[in-house]
C-alpha cells in the first residue's frame, strides 16, 4: 500500500463512474441538479460552495449557488428552502453553514427534504446508519462516506480492525463511528474527556483524528512498527499562514504504515461524497 494516501487517485478513478452515471441519468431527461443555499459572504463558505459547483460541473451535474443577502429575514430564508425542497427539478439541497447570527438558531439538519439531503445530516438519513446502513448507497454524511471510499480504494479492510476515532461531532465523529461499525470494525470513540489517549491510539490498527487541534498527534501517540494507518480529518488555519491537520505529519509518517496528508487527503473526499449523494438522490427520485 502507498504510504501517503492522497485523495486524487481515488477521485480520478471514481469520477469516471460518476460522470457515466450522470450522463445515463441525463438520458432519462433529467440533469442531476443541486441547489446550494449561501447566506451572506463568509469567505470560507464562498470557497466551499464554489468548490462544490466546480466538482458538479466536472461530472456534468448542474449546481446553482443561491446567494441570499446577509440580512435576509427568517421568513424569506425558510420560503427559499421550501421552494427548492418542493421543486421536482431539484435533486439535492444543501444549506451552507455557518448562517448569520439572526438565523443561527434554526436547526438546518431537518430543514432540508430528507430525499434531497446531500449532506446526509437529516435524522432520517442518520437513522439509516443506526439501522446498519453501509453508507455508499445511502445519503450518508460526506466526510465519513469519503473515508469509506478511500478505504475501499486503498484496500483497507475494516473488518475486525480496532479503529480509534478522536472526535464525536455530529458531522464527523458520530456518523463515522456508526458507519465503520457497520463495516465490522471495532470502534472506540475518544473525545476531550478521554483518559489515556496515547495508550488508546497506540493500541489501534486505524486512527482517525477529527478534533481540530493542529499537529496535536505527534510521535508519542503511535507505535513505531509501521503497522498503523492514520486518517487526519482536521483542518486548522495556522497563525503563521497555511493549514495543518491534527497530526504532526512529518514527524509521524515514517513510523506508520500509511497516513492521509493535509491538505489533499480527506478534505477533497468530502466534496466528492456530495456529488455521490446527489446522484444517489436523483436515482432514488426516478
Ligand atoms: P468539533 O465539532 O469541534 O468536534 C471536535 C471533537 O474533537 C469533539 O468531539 C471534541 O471533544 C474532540 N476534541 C477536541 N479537542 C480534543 C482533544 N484535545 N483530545 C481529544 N478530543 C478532542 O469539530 P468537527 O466539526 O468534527 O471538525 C473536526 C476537525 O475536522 C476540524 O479541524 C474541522 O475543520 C475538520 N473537518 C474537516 C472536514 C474535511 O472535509 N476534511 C470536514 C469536517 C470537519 P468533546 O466532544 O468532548 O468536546
Amino acid at each position: 500500500m502507498e504510504k501517503i494516501l492522497y485523495a486524487k487517485p481515488v477521485i480520478d478513478s471514481e469520477v469516471e463512474k460518476l460522470t457515466k452515471k450522470c450522463s445515463e441519468l441525463k438520458s432519462s431527461g433529467k440533469v442531476a441538479t443541486l441547489k446550494v443555499i449561501l447566506v451572506g459572504q463568509d469567505q470560507g463558505s464562498v470557497i466551499y460552495t464554489n468548490n462544490k459547483k466546480k466538482f458538479c460541473d466536472k461530472i456534468g451535474a448542474d449546481c446553482e449557488i443561491i446567494k441570499l443577502s446577509e440580512d435576509i429575514s427568517e421568513k424569506d430564508f425558510l420560503a427559499k428552502v421550501n421552494e427548492v425542497n418542493t421543486n421536482d427539478q431539484v435533486h439535492g439541497v444543501l444549506i451552507q453553514l455557518p448562517l448569520p447570527k439572526h438565523l443561527s438558531h434554526i436547526d438546518t439538519t431537518n430543514l432540508v427534504n430528507p430525499a434531497k439531503d446531500v449532506d446526509g445530516f437529516h435524522s432520517s438519513n442518520i437513522a439509516c446508519l443506526f439501522r446498519g446502513g453501509k453508507g455508499l448507497d445511502n445519503l450518508t454524511p460526506c466526510t465519513p462516506k469519503g473515508i469509506l471510499t478511500m478505504c475501499n480504494y486503498y484496500g483497507i479492510d475494516l473488518e475486525g480492525q480496532h479503529v480509534v476515532i478522536i472526535g464525536r461531532s455530529l458531522i464527523v465523529g458520530k456518523p463515522l463511528a456508526l458507519l465503520l461499525g457497520n463495516h465490522n470494525a471495532t470502534v472506540t470513540q475518544a473525545h476531550s474527556k478521554t483518559k489515556n489517549l496515547k495508550e488508546l491510539t497506540k493500541s489501534a490498527d486505524i486512527i482517525i483524528t477529527a478534533c481540530g487541534t493542529p499537529k496535536k498527534f505527534n510521535s508519542q501517540y503511535f507505535r513505531d512498527d509501521q503497522s498503523q494507518i492514520v486518517f487526519d480529518v482536521g483542518i486548522s488555519r495556522l497563525p503563521e499562514g497555511g493549514i495543518a491537520g491534527d497530526c504532526d505529519f512529518h514527524q509521524i509518517k515514517d513510523q506508520l504504515k500509511a497516513i492521509t496528508p493535509v491538505p489533499r487527503g480527506v478534505g477533497p473526499m468530502t466534496i466528492f461524497s456530495v456529488a455521490q449523494n446527489l446522484l444517489q438522490a436523483q436515482e432514488n427520485s426516478l
